[in-house]
């Protein structure tokens, strides 16, 4: 099971999406300097279950327009179920992962991908030198532009 440990709405993430976000614990790449290592452990946080997941996607229904997961490829079946519950609700979805790619069944449940681990040197989507981007997969173009101020 999914456990996630913040819920949030963010404008950032996904560029001219208004996106609920759920940042999913157990991530197990272990990058350096990793803003959120206390979410590595899978034990921690609340149960991400099918009927809670619908019941904020009504609460937040007319409100937002994407669905972020912050992680949660390492449980790909679950995720995507979640997915598919956004999806039938109208809205676009979007996975932000450290690897360098996904299982093709997960990528076909997304609108946008955000790939590449967290390599402090290079920086994250608001550096021109990072390995890290976000895709929009219904067009295949990087959307990275849209993070550099
Ligand atoms: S992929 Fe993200 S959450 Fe996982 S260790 Fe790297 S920076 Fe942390």
């Amino acid at each position: 099971m999914l456990r996630f440990s913040i819920e949030q709405v963010v404008w950032q993430e996904v560029p001219g999406e208004v996106s609920l976000a759920y940042t999913i614990t157990g991530c197990t790449l272990g990058c350096k300097g990793c803003h959120s290592s206390e979410t590595w452990d899978a034990n921690r946080g609340t149960l991400l279950t099918d009927e809670y997941f619908e019941q904020r996607l009504n609460q937040y229904r007319g409100l937002i327009s994407c669905l972020l997961f912050l992680g949660g490829e390492w449980q790909s079946t679950e995720l995507q179920r979640k997915l598919k519950l956004a999806r039938r609700q109208g809205l676009r979805t979007c996975l932000y992962t450290g690897l360098d790619d996904i299982e093709p069944k997960l990528k076909a449940e997304l609108t946008y991908l955000k790939t590449g681990r967290w390599l402090p040197e290079r920086g994250g989507l608001d550096s021109p030198t990072t390995n890290q981007r976000l895709v929009d997969l219904r067009t295949g173009q990087s959307l990275n532009h849209r993070f550099i101020r």
